[in-house]
């Protein structure tokens, strides 16, 4: 019942340029001593190295984790079924390169449903609830539509009239569901920069994708960056296994990485760009991924189903948007976001799943976990490898977005979703930077 198409959740992307076609073999600089270093394999990183290759440049792109991909990966094993712990939805499908990859190479791939059911308790809203819900959604989104359009880079817990009950689901959608923050963590000025489009989603997961587009890239694995000296001509990155020695380098950890001083950068960076690590900042972001042994909420195929609750004008509502019976699977993704997901994270064991059980035992009543066979919580901001969802700006930080992009001395350079103009957040926004900042670096090397 109740399919509509309220949900217009901003989730970005976007891209023509294709995907260099394959194969393309790459080169492992075997010297110590290369054109580009690339740290980080994640979307970002594999389209740095492979439009380096593609340039005539020599590369070695070092991988701190055991696997590539970064935040978008789909994990086969744990529920038997695909399963993305990161990035699910493919963004803006009009120019999305990994779904024109997809499409080239056997995936399968459909339009995101935009179904929605709204729980109200343990019913379905009413229509009269339906509308109330309409109209605080359209008061939340011209409001910081306005502001956003007049550049205004200030949160949306300023502007944002109150919702009355809706309120608190309203925030929730477009601030922890959306942007893995609440209404007082973003600028509206940076929200208004994203671009907007339609979803897609492929059945063997977004990740499965982009590994699959990197499949003949030499990453080296397991090989963490410790170091970024810039003091002479070029660079020495420094590893836990050895040095290496390059012309420059594409850094695309995520912000939350840099801020953190995991990479030791000598001389250190010059202030505005430290200040833009802190300026746009990780946002929480989590799945409470649940497998049911049967269609339980009796919703479609990736239908959203959400519910509103009496948070209480909470400073971070504590709700989650499901995505239910993802691509016909088992799988439902609970997601949620904001301070309350970073509460959740660093809360005990099962916490976030025992938050999941209780509100849908609310909602559909006892009987339901009996249809629980698994459940994993993904916990992005303890991840030491990422530190958090995405980025965004900081209210007032929304100049900082320019900051981060612009590289220093020539030869340390930055790339990654958060250095995406316009589709930040998003995987394809990261392949798009990486791509960017390799086209000119190698134009860079070529010049000197
Ligand atoms: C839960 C979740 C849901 C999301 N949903 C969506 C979605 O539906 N659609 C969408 O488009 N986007 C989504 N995103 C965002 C998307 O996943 C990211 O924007 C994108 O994958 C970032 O790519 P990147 O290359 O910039 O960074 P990363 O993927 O973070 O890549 C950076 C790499 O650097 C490595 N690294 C870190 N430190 C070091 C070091 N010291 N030395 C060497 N390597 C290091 C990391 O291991 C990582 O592999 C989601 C993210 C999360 C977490």
């Amino acid at each position: 019942m109740s399919a509509s198409t309220r949900v217009s959740r901003r989730r970005f992307v976007g891209g023509a340029a294709a995907l260099g076609a394959l194969p393309l073999l790459s080169r492992r600089a075997a010297a110590a001593e290369v054109d580009v270093v690339v740290v980080g394999a994640g979307a970002a990183g594999l389209a740095a190295t492979r439009e380096l290759l593609r340039q005539g440049m020599s590369v070695a792109t070092l991988e701190a984790s055991s696997r590539i991909g970064g935040r978008v990966h789909t994990d086969l094993a744990r529920f038997g079924v695909p399963y993305d712990i990161g990035a699910h939805w493919m963004h803006l499908g009009a120019t999305n390169p990994f779904l024109r990859y997809a499409r080239d190479n056997g995936f399968d791939v459909y339009a995101a449903p935009t179904e929605e059911t709204v729980y109200v308790g343990d019913r379905e809203a009413s229509e009269a609830e339906y509308a109330a819900y309409d109209a605080a959604y359209e008061a939340a989104i011209g409001a910081i539509s306005a502001a956003g359009r007049q550049s205004r880079d200030v949160s949306p817990a300023s502007v944002v009239p109150d919702g009355g009950p809706w309120h608190d689901f309203v925030h929730f959608l477009i601030g922890p569901w959306e942007m893995g923050k609440d209404f007082d963590g973003f600028s509206c000025a940076d929200w208004w920069s994203g671009d907007d489009g339609t979803d897609w989603y492929c059945r063997e997961g977004y990740g499965a994708v982009v590994a699959h587009s990197a499949r003949d890239l030499d990453v080296r694995l397991s090989t963490r960056v410790r170091s970024i000296d810039w003091s002479g001509s070029g660079v020495a990155v420094e590893t836990d296994s050895g040095s290496i020695r390059a012309r420059a380098c594409i850094v695309t950890v995520s912000t939350g990485v840099l801020a953190s001083g995991d990479i030791r950068f000598v001389p250190e960076l010059p202030a505005e760009k430290l200040e833009s690590f802190h300026g746009i900042s990780m946002g929480f972001y989590d799945h409470i991924a649940l497998l049911f042994d049967e269609n339980v909420f009796g919703t479609a195929p990736d239908e959203y189903l959400l519910y509103n609750a009496s948070t209480h004008g909470a400073h971070s509502p504590a709700l989650m948007g499901l995505l239910t019976n993802v691509s016909g699977t088992g799988l439902t993704l609970a997601d949620v976001g904001g301070d309350f997901a970073r509460e959740l994270e660093e809360a005990d064991g099962e916490a976030a799943i025992d938050f999941a059980k209780a509100e849908l035992r609310k909602m559909f009543g006892g009987a339901i976990e009996g249809h629980l066979v698994k459940a994993h919580f993904t916990r992005w901001g303890r991840n030491p490898l990422t530190r958090g969802s995405y980025a965004s700006a900081n209210p007032g930080a929304f100049p900082l977005r320019s900051a981060l992009r612009r590289p220093v001395g020539d030869r340390v350079w930055f790339a990654g979703e958060a250095c995406s103009p316009g589709e930040w957040a998003t995987v394809g926004g990261a392949h798009h930077s990486g791509e960017e900042a390799a086209r000119v670096v190698a134009a860079d090397i070529r010049s000197a």
